[in-house]
């Protein structure tokens, strides 16, 4: 039996408005070469100054994935050419990281440390070109220990992970411009056997990109152990086309990168009371939120999960379910019905037309009987199209309930009246005619009287006349 072994490596852009080192702007997709400076470009004598709220950024998902953080960190040059890499080195830090020793979904965080991102290069059909508006923006790295047993779980774990760096407002999630990036290291194993020898697959930007190259890598390790051969540490790049990962280079042409402290940058000085705002400013994480749902709520973990996808959704949900008193009608909505408006809408959360406390007004009217549920469905479908609020739509649309016992019994007395027939059925022992007449007595109110009411009345009715007669 082979077993599968896995590492993950994941580069997060933080969401600061200028760069690590210099005052450079971070935005994305502005005209190449248009955010640059003498310390970005690496012009020498330009100093580097590190950026306070990169360092809280990176602070917060550090204690975000229960990591300790470190007093004392420090930024170490990583030597290597490149022609996106200006300066001849990369700032990053090294034997002294940020933070280690933390974990999430049950795998170790080996540690997360801070660095800069480098350039990008734009391949053309006869040219290469650079562009370094990127270099400088600041990355935390965040590095799992081998504790990864399957690409499902990378998945979820990679998800997870994604989740907590936007819920923090540390990183804005985006995979497809690159705001976050995952290297996965690759090993099998026999099982008890230690463990085997990692292939590392570099910049995999798509969870199914992630998957199906761990798939793909998995399959290829075992097919060479089990034909004899043995496997060689490399560095692979996956060719999501061909659906295949391909040799970038092996261990012996890896990098040395003569790592050594940027003489440029002090010591990285971290004290408890920074950390402790830091600590103070995080809000509910998803993994807190979920299991809260549960306990308090009465939530499924499969509803909690889909509910806490993302924060603003979670955070909607909540409002809903503090303003409605019912926090498990609340959940229903915006379970099965607010996320498929957003999904047949084509919109987020933030540009629903629907707040939080319009659908709790919607909830109470349901609750309190004034309308019943196949009303607030369509009131609902027009609060998602209008905005109104759900007050405005009853009205409008006359959708209020009658739940006076005297309405429904005057509306009662006539639907038997005038069928007699089946009341005479009913009375023969026909239980089936009495939906019958339940039916008839909701087309005389034209379906607005409270359903259990009507029910209740029309039988009482029926069992008095048998009484009678
Ligand atoms: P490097 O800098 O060479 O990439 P690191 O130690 O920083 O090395 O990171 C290595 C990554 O590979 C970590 O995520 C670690 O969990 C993972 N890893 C280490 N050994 C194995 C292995 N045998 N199989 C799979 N992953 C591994
Ligand atoms: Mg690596
Ligand atoms: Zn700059």
């Amino acid at each position: 039996m082979w077993e599968t072994v896995i590492g993950l490596e994941v580069h997060a852009r933080l969401l600061t408005r200028t760069k690590i080192f210099c005052g450079c702007s971070t935005a994305f997709g502005a005209a190449p070469n248009t955010q640059v400076c003498p310390v970005c470009l690496g012009y020498p004598g330009a100093l580097p100054v590190l950026n306070r709220q990169a360092v809280e950024l990176a602070i917060r998902m550090a204690l975000a994935t229960g990591c300790e953080v470190h007093p004392r960190s420090v930024f170490a040059r990583k030597n290597y050419f490149y022609p996106d890499l200006p300066k001849g080195y990369q700032i990053s830090q090294f034997d002294k990281p940020l933070a280690t020793h933390g974990a999430l979904q049950g795998v170790r965080i080996l540690r997360i440390h801070m660095e800069e991102d480098a350039g990008k290069l734009v391949h053309e059909s006869d040219v290469s070109l650079v562009d370094l508006n990127r270099a400088g923006v600041p990355l935390i790295e965040i590095v799992s220990e081998p504790d990864i047993t399957s690409s499902e779980q990378a998945s979820a774990y990679l998800t997870r992970l994604r989740q907590i760096l936007m819920y923090a407002e540390v990183c804005d999630g985006n995979m497809e411009e690159g705001s976050l990036r995952c290297d996965a290291n690759v090993s099998v194993r026999r099982t008890g056997e230690p463990l085997g020898t990692r292939c590392e697959i570099k910049n995999l930007n798509s969870f199914r990109f992630l998957r199906s190259a761990i798939d793909y890598e998995v399959r290829r390790q075992i097919e060479v152990l089990e034909s004899g051969g043995a496997i060689q540490q490399q560095t692979r790049l996956f060719d999501p086309v061909a659906g295949e990962t391909r040799v970038m280079r092996s261990k012996e042409e890896a990098h040395d990168y003569r790592y050594f402290p940027d003489p440029d940058l002090f010591t990285l000085a971290v004290d408890d009371a920074w950390v402790g705002d830091v600590r103070a400013s995080l809000p509910a994480l998803p993994e807190a939120r979920i299991e809260r749902y549960q306990r308090e709520h009465g939530m499924s973990v499969v509803d909690a999960e889909v509910i806490v996808a993302t924060r603003a959704v979670a955070d909607f949900y909540e409002a809903a379910a503090e303003a409605s008193g019912n926090a498990r009608a609340a959940g229903n909505w915006v379970r099965n019905e607010v996320l498929r408006v957003l999904n047949e809408q084509k919109i987020g959360i933030d540009d629903y037309r629907v707040t939080p406390q319009m659908l709790a007004r919607l909830i109470r009217l349901l609750d309190s009987g004034a309308i019943g549920g196949k009303a607030a469905k369509e009131v609902f479908e027009e609060m998602s199209t209008t905005g109104d609020e759900a007050e405005r739509i009853v009205e409008r649309k006359g959708l209020a309930q009658v739940s006076d016992p005297t309405v429904i019994r005057e509306a009662a007395l006539r639907v038997l009246q005038n069928n007699a027939a089946s009341v005479e059925q009913f009375h023969a022992g026909s239980e089936k005619v009495f939906g019958f007449l339940v039916g008839q007595l909701m087309k005389e109110m034209r379906g607005k009287a409270k359903a259990e009411l009507a029910n209740e009345i029309l039988r009482e009715l029926l069992t008095k006349s048998t009484a009678h007669s």
